[in-house]
């Protein structure tokens, strides 16, 4: 009988269901499963190592392929081996056995992904499986405990993911907070972003938070009203709403040095501004949310409609309109495919051809048996995070590594990286075999990773091919009132543009106003080239602390969520460190943060997105890359484990 439970603290996981299936219902729910991460689960499970069989070990090279790059045969033995495993735990013969020691997590973490020299990712692994039963990044302290008498607050502006954890994180650590947030409603990019077909790119699995797992996820790369009602889910289960101020805009922040605190001036919804003080200010409004309108002659003349992705308005009707779309980024190559069929006709304007991930089930519903198996098999769907969150993690940096001895002609930056140039290329090749006009433009001639990759199910190709549409490559001169003029004179007619042409990302914190000590304005201080220590502190601006700050987007490898969990937990230790020394600020040290970003900027030119000339909003009006963390994703967890009080001026 399985009696074991979810290996999960998440509000959102039900006890495992115990089997009551035949063994042909198991085997039918097998034939769904996803193989890579079922053995070591089953091993974990069990205790039994001989589950991981070393002809059934994926192959670390062909990680990112279905089912882990296994062969027909080798699927078919893991089932097996599977299957009689689940008919003993539903007879009995097999228990659920105590929590498995380092070593034996290790062997089977090492078996999960076909790698050896995992040592040094046990901790974080073993976090990112929460195979302890508990929520390993939640503070380990409250200010009850370590400074009762001491007031402190928080201001956290944004309630959209980062904000939301951060809430969660400062309720559990007893600090007082209010949650600044311009929309009527949480989930930030989720709830803004409402285009056709929007949906998340990084499997859910992967792409949510380490404690509030779901086993339910609908599909693997959920839509984003699926998302949205998952961050409203867990502002309700954390009960963080009602420390939120909806429809408020901050618009300054200001850093008193006599008070040590800030005033933060915000606007209500009814256009009245407010005065709040705090300790200290958290921002979290993310990087992707100031849409970009390109600056393009007689953009303002234009007599139709228009409208950003960001930005969609459900009001206007495409049926049967001439529709013009600037862009072929990720938003873009989401929602035409969406509207091509009900518009008129579609001229889509790329500027440059975005590489595709072959993805099969990229909009498919998560399967019955894959769902029967996460709901009666411990710790399975807790394995296939960890699968995902490696293959698609520290695996897949060395592909975008520039190798300097390396012939970039070819359009790739290592062997590994013309590997998965080669693998795309011919994916785009065959999906438009038969259109060789639009192959010559579908083609990407940079480097697998200068830019971000964008999923496909084969959806990009019939789209294009459709009779209703036009790809356009001549480049944009200029608007006019009636439509869209190219390099070569012609006048593409619309009635309505789409500008699928993202976000001014390299923007920090604008459009609010920042003075720091001294006054000093922190958008001047930067000077259009933000930077940040770990992406986190600002030297002059103490106790202002960043998620998603400058250069810690990532490209390829991980979810963004993963680096705000490790932000949140470096900020709850700045804010431990000074509530138990009775500090009341602190301040990055400016040769710290400068060391710190020599470092990055190293390493980003030593990245594909860094070393390629191709246009990318990974880099600011300076040419400097000042989104991307190049290092590992093990690095930024190490490095944000704890603040180092010696990289801190302490204050008050
Ligand atoms: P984006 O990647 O910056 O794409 C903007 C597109 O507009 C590009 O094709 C760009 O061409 C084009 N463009 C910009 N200015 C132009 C101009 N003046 N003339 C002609 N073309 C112009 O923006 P996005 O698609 O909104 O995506 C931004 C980021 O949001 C993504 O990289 C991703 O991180 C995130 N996102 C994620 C998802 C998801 O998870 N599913 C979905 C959407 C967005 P160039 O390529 O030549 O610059």
């Amino acid at each position: 009988m399985n009696e074991g439970k979810a290996f999960t603290a998440s509000p959102f996981v039900d006890a495992i269901e115990p089997i009551a299936e035949s063994a042909d219902e198991i085997a039918r729910a097998l034939e769904d499963a996803e193989i890579p991460p079922l053995l070591p689960a089953l091993a974990y499970l069990t205790g039994d190592l001989s589950l991981l069989r070393d002809d059934l070990r994926p192959d670390p090279l062909l990680g990112s392929l279905p089912q882990g790059g296994l062969t027909d045969e080798q699927l078919t033995a893991a089932r097996a081996l599977a299957l009689d495993v689940l008919i003993g735990f539903r007879d009995g013969i097999y228990a659920a056995t105590p929590p498995a020691s380092e070593a034996v997590l290790l062997r089977i973490m090492e078996h999960a992904v076909g790698q050896t020299g995992l040592a040094a990712y046990l901790p974080l692994l073993s976090e990112e499986l929460a195979v302890h039963d508990r929520d390993g990044r939640a503070p380990d302290w409250s200010r009850g405990d370590i400074a009762p008498e001491t007031d402190f607050t928080v201001v956290v502006i944004g309630a959209g993911m980062s904000g939301i954890l951060a809430a969660h994180r400062l309720q559990q650590a007893d600090i007082p907070f209010v949650v600044l947030e311009k929309d009527r409603d949480v989930g930030g990019t989720w709830l803004e972003n409402t285009y056709p077909g929007c949906r998340v790119d990084n499997p859910n699995h992967n792409y949510s938070y380490s404690f509030a797992q779901r086993h339910d996820w609908p599909f693997h790369f959920s839509t984003q009203s699926v998302l949205q009602g998952y961050f409203a889910d867990c502002a309700d289960a954390f009960a963080v709403r009602d420390h939120v101020r909806f429809g408020t805009e901050v618009r300054s922040a200001v850093w008193s040095d006599a008070a040590n605190r800030w005033t933060i001036r915000a606007r209500d919804a009814l256009g009245n501004d407010t005065m709040i003080e705090a300790d200290a200010v958290i921002s979290a409004v993310g990087q992707l949310n100031r849409p970009l309108t390109p600056d393009i002659d007689g953009i303002e003349s234009f007599a139709g409609r228009t409208f950003h992705s960001a930005q969609w308005d459900h009001e206007v009707d495409l049926a049967g309109s001439r529709v013009a779309v600037i862009g072929t980024g990720a938003s873009a190559v989401q929602f035409i495919p969406e509207i091509a069929p009900t518009v008129g006709e579609l001229t889509v304007f790329q500027r440059t051809p975005p590489w595709l991930i072959p993805t099969p089930d990229y909009h498919d519903e998560v399967a019955p048996g894959l769902r029967w198996l996460y709901r009666h098999v411990p710790s399975y769907s807790e394995w296939n995070r960890f699968w995902i969150f490696w293959k698609m993690g520290d695996a897949s940096i060395e592909a975008v590594r520039v190798d300097e001895g390396w012939d970039r002609t070819l359009g790739s930056v290592s062997g590994t990286n013309e590997l998965v140039r080669m693998i795309m290329a011919a994916y785009i090749e065959a999906e438009f075999a038969d259109r060789p006009d639009l192959l010559a433009n579908a083609l990407p001639s940079y480097p697998p990773g200068t830019k971000r990759m964008l999923r496909d199910n084969g959806i990009w190709a019939r789209t294009l091919k459709r009779d209703n549409v036009t790809l356009v490559t001549e480049s944009i001169t200029r608007i006019t009132p009636t439509g869209i003029v190219t390099s070569d004179g012609v006048e593409h007619a619309a009635d309505v543009i789409i500008y699928g042409t993202g976000f001014e990302a390299s923007k920090f914190l604008t459009p609010m106003t920042v003075s720091g000590r001294g006054g000093v304005d922190l958008h001047e201080q930067w000077g259009g080239d933000a930077r940040a220590y770990l992406g986190i502190t600002v030297p002059g601006f103490p106790n202002l602390f960043c998620l998603y700050g400058p250069n810690t987007n990532i490209v390829i490898n991980g979810s963004i969520i993963y680096f705000s969990e490790c932000g949140v937990r470096y900020i709850l230790g700045c804010l431990k460190l000074l509530l138990s020394g009775g500090h009341r600020a602190l301040d990055v040290r400016g040769e710290v943060h400068d060391a710190f970003n020599l470092a990055v900027d190293a390493e980003n030119r030593a990245m594909a997105w860094g070393v390629s000339d191709a246009t990318s909003w990974y880099k600011n009006e300076l040419g400097r890359v000042a989104q991307n963390w190049p290092f590992t994703l093990l690095e930024y967890w190490q490095r944000t484990l704890e603040p180092n009080p010696d990289d801190y001026e302490l204050l008050g």
